[in-house]
């Protein structure tokens, strides 16, 4: 960029932050005026058929404080609802704007979209400037020495590791820019209601908001990152960030993240680092593999699994009644609070697929619904890994046995407890399969199991034979 800018508009979606933000610190170090904007997309709000989503509320506080901040510098934040392709021209007219600022996004939807504005901002001589910001690194940054993308992590993780400590991470000021934000008052900020959401539980439910929010997990999570190489195994303790939400949103940035995983040099922070990079892995493997966007397997032989997608085995899944009490317990951990730990994600996928032979398909559309740190790239990932059909699945013939998982991870069935209290009574070798002991002595156990909690819905032995075969005759 050569000129400065006369008065610019930055486009804030899945970033919604005002500090290390790559789009705003080069919108405000190079125009005069900087606008700030964000459009609720009625393309997405339409899909969304939750009307107490937790996700538009937490977008919605977040706006409510960079509003806040923005109005203390003077400045503030348009909010419109609608269609962003005639509403971003239409903001640029009405603030006279010489060109707009966005974070690249990585999803098909949306590079369709941003690039139809910026085509139509160009036939005004309006450029339009696009970041890498929700990534370290991006699309084609990371190559084997073939040139092609990795599919399998661990060298991908080692060339992505040893790109990070050639070039180090630069974070961006935007601070010192700030006096170029445009001076102006908007509207009040629209209630969900009219946009037609409602309010959800976060606020009951304590999830830390907006950047302020995230930005406090972060100082709680430094005093536990050393750790997290244990502690992040166990559900039941609180051992990972819960800053996945944040990431999903923008309201940290992730170069912020990435230099605090550096900083603490430690075994924790290592693997913590490790599944920061994961995440760039999963939206690398967006960018160069596109099609898993369409629902297919990333490996194509896998496509057409004949599962057998019982109706009422999804939905004992889905409303943590399957009678297995850690996979019940992480199912009404998602469906009361919107997040689910890391472990659960991988035994409950995997209970889905390889117990319940139902499709991934059908987990993945429930998490994308319900998750409030839904991302595609990870959640796609997340599935397609523990269905054994992703780039680097586990084998399928390695499957999760949910009791051990649950002994192992849960040991003294804390968690379980917490979401599931009919089980409150039960000592920690019963929790983990109260049927069996149950079946042993019926009138003497604390729990009256077919009442109060259901059997087990499948047999966990006979199942594994049943998904061993459909994946060996499909192939
Ligand atoms: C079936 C399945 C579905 C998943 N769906 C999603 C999803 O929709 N959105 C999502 O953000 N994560 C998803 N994950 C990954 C992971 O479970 C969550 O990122 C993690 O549990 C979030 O908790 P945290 O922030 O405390 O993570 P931490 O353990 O503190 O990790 C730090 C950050 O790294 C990233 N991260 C961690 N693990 C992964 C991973 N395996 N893949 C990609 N990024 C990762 C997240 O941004 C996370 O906030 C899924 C995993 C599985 C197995």
């Amino acid at each position: 960029m050569n000129n400065t800018i006369n008065s610019s508009l930055v486009w804030l979606r899945r970033d919604l932050r005002l500090y290390d933000h790559k789009a705003l610190f080069h919108a405000l170090k190079n125009s005069n005026a900087v606008y700030c904007c964000f459009i609720f997309d009625i393309k997405i709000l339409d899909k969304l058929s939750i009307k107490n989503d937790r996700r538009i509320d937490f977008i919605w506080h977040a706006l409510k404080e960079i509003k806040a901040d923005l109005n203390k510098l003077g400045s503030d934040l348009i909010v419109e609802l609608g269609d962003p392709v005639i509403l971003i021209p239409s903001l640029i007219e009405k603030y006279k704007c010489n060109a707009l600022f966005l974070n690249k996004d990585y999803e098909k939807y949306a590079i369709d979209r941003d690039n139809r504005i910026s085509d139509e901002l160009q036939k005004k001589n309006i450029e339009t400037y696009k970041y890498k910001d929700q990534v370290i690194f991006e699309e084609r940054e990371i190559l084997t020495q073939n040139n092609s993308p990795y599919t399998v992590f661990t060298p991908y993780k080692n060339t992505h590791l040893k790109k990070i400590f050639n070039e180090g991470i630069t974070q961006f000021d935007c601070e010192s820019y700030k006096v170029n934000l445009a001076k102006f008052k908007n509207k009040s900020l629209q209630s969900l209601k009219e946009i037609g959401f409602e309010k959800s539980n976060i606020s009951s439910i304590k999830i830390p908001l907006g950047t302020q929010g995230g930005l406090a997990l972060i100082e709680d999570f430094k005093t536990r990152i050393n750790n997290y190489n244990y502690s992040r195994n166990f559900p039941g303790i609180k051992g990972v960030s819960y800053l996945s939400v944040h990431n999903r949103f923008g309201t940290v940035s992730i170069r912020h993240l990435a230099k605090i995983a550096l900083e603490h040099n430690s075994e924790g922070s290592s693997i913590w680092l490790n599944e920061l990079i994961w995440r760039d892995f999963y939206f690398q493997i967006l960018s160069n593999f596109p099609h898993i966007q369409d629902g297919e397997t990333f490996k194509s032989k896998y496509n057409n699994l004949k599962f057998e997608n019982d109706e009422k085995k999804f939905s004992a899944w889905v409303n943590g009644k399957t009678g297995f009490p850690i996979v019940d317990a992480g199912m009404r951990q998602l469906n009361s609070t919107g997040f689910m730990h890391n472990r659960l994600r991988m035994i409950i996928a995997c209970f889905l697929v390889k117990d319940l032979l139902i499709d991934w398909r059908w987990g993945e559309k429930y998490f994308a619904e319900h998750l409030i740190d839904f991302d595609f790239s990870a959640n796609n990932g997340g599935w397609q890994w523990a269905a054994s059909t992703g780039c680097d699945a586990q084998p399928y013939f390695r499957i999760f046995n949910p009791l051990l998982q649950s002994e192992k991870f849960d040991p003294e069935g804390k968690f379980i407890k917490r979401y599931v209290p009919e089980l409150e009574l039960l000592n920690k070798k019963q929790i983990h399969q109260p049927s069996v002991f149950f079946n042993e002595s019926p009138n003497n156990f604390p729990v009256k199991m077919g009442l109060d909690y259901p059997f087990p819905i499948v047999s966990h032995a006979e199942q594994k034979l049943k998904i061993m075969a459909l994946f060996k005759n499909t192939v």
